[in-house]
């Protein structure tokens, strides 16, 4: 969350994020509401004063024994607590409605940050690796997939309805292999591998920026406070909430967790196949920093080669996309996305997204660290994909597969996958 402080002096850049990001938010009257709270804060403050003073004032008179002036003081007293009753009532809601809508102000976005207003108006940074071209008719990964005997969508589907899979066998050991592969780079450029919980508090989600904007999104776990994840973002960072931690340098950590999502508003897009499905896995990276914003920028950037270089070891072609404010969600201050090449769409879909939030996250998760002078400070956060699965078997399957119904494994995978150098029929 941002200071109040802020959000007044920068008014009018915060409403033109508001609007572009699509979120339904005045902040003129956020700012009403606040001074609001403060009027009825100062009143309450004030008669609390007073009433105190009158109830010393009993004391005195009953000792200088003058009853009836105490009694009527006493009456005085009875009436200022009686309005201070009301006027708390009325500060206790007041500061519930400007604390709602403080929790839906925006992180504003890097001055690179294109405009526009969805992801058809992201800029294209890089392109690496070339599509392949095939000399065959080649299949898209579901057909590759059950030809294969390695993926199983009907009886996903049977067991837990529409946007399930089942993998099994050589399928199953693939997507292990690349939540493996993953890890196993991260682990090598110093990130702290963490088992964590999959179901959380709201608070969690809440400090996090994933409510209350992204509410429908979670599915809640009937009759406990708890709710699943959509991603491991939100235990990495909880996981420090409320401290004041060591940031000589930063903190690098990763998780592999299954992630859920109601997938709300995507109702008929992409619902045949493994691109958006309800429960995956991902290996995320998590990055707590100093609040220096070129420090961030540095890490940002770090953690998006990160992802590349897991996709280069795939030998998958793939592009990097500057994210346009638009596309952007309420907590995001600066977005690349990672986009791999998927034939049988003819086109780059989103595999990764590597954020910097700056100190967005910690303001609202209370997550401090003191500077070099000792003064307390919020770090800065930042996410990255490092591999989601089973959407990259789309790509894997698909760029890789060949004429005789074999799909080609490449090198870094091997050793996760016996050895083998291609995929055969079951
Ligand atoms: P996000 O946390 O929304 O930035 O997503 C990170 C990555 O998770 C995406 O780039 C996808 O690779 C993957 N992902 C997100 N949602 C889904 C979904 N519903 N089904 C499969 N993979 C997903």
């Amino acid at each position: 969350m941002l200071y109040t402080a802020f959000v007044r002096e920068h008014r009018e850049l915060l409403q033109h994020t508001v609007e572009k990001k699509g979120i339904t938010l005045s902040i003129a009257d956020l700012l009403e509401q606040d001074e609001l709270r403060r009027r009825l804060l100062k009143d309450v403050e004030g008669l609390r004063h007073e009433r105190n003073r009158l109830s010393e004032q009993i004391g005195e008179l009953i000792k200088q024994r003058k009853h009836d002036e105490a009694e009527q003081v006493k009456r005085q007293v009875r009436e200022a607590n009686e309005v201070l009753g009301g006027l708390e009532i009325g500060l206790a809601e007041a500061e519930k409605a400007f604390r709602e809508l403080m929790l839906l102000v925006p992180n504003p976005v890097s001055p690179d940050t294109p405009d526009g207003k969805s992801d058809a108006d992201n800029v294209e940074i890089r392109r690496v690796g070339e599509p392949p071209t095939f000399d065959f008719m080649p299949l898209n990964h579901v057909e590759i997939g059950e030809r294969l005997g390695i993926l199983d969508l009907q009886r996903g589907v049977k067991i837990a309805g529409t946007r399930n899979y089942v993998l099994k066998g050589t399928g199953y050991h693939l997507h292990r292999a690349v939540q493996q592969l993953a890890m196993d780079v991260l682990e090598r450029r110093g990130f702290t591998p963490l088992e964590v919980p999959m179901m959380v508090r709201g608070e969690a989600l809440l400090n996090t920026g994933f409510f209350p904007t992204g509410e429908d999104q979670v599915f809640a776990v009937a009759e406990e406070d708890k709710y699943l994840i959509g991603t491991s973002e939100v235990s990495l960072v909880s996981y420090f909430g409320n401290e004041i931690i060591e940031l000589n340098e930063p903190i690098r950590l990763a998780a592999v967790t299954s992630c859920f999502r109601r997938e709300i508003g995507s109702a008929g897009r992409d619902v045949h196949g493994l691109y958006r499905v309800h429960q995956f896995a991902k290996v995320e990276q998590v990055v707590l920093c100093e609040n220096d914003p070129s420090l961030s920028e540095q890490l940002l950037q770090e953690m998006t080669r990160n992802a590349e270089d897991i996709l280069q070891l795939l030998e998958l072609p793939y592009r990097v996309v500057a994210v346009c404010i638009g596309d952007m969600s309420q907590k995001t201050h600066k977005q690349y996305d990672i986009e791999t090449w998927m034939p049988s769409r003819q086109s780059y879909g989103e595999t990764h997204s590597s954020s910097n939030l700056l100190d967005f996250q910690a303001r609202r998760a209370n997550i401090h660290y003191r500077d070099e002078d000792g003064r307390m400070q919020y770090c800065h956060t930042l996410n990255n994909t490092a591999i989601a699965t089973p959407r990259i078997l789309i790509p894997l399957l698909e760029n890789h597969q060949r004429e005789d119904g074999t799909v080609y494994v490449p090198k870094a995978l091997r050793p996760y996958l016996n050895r083998a150098e291609e995929i055969r029929p079951l």
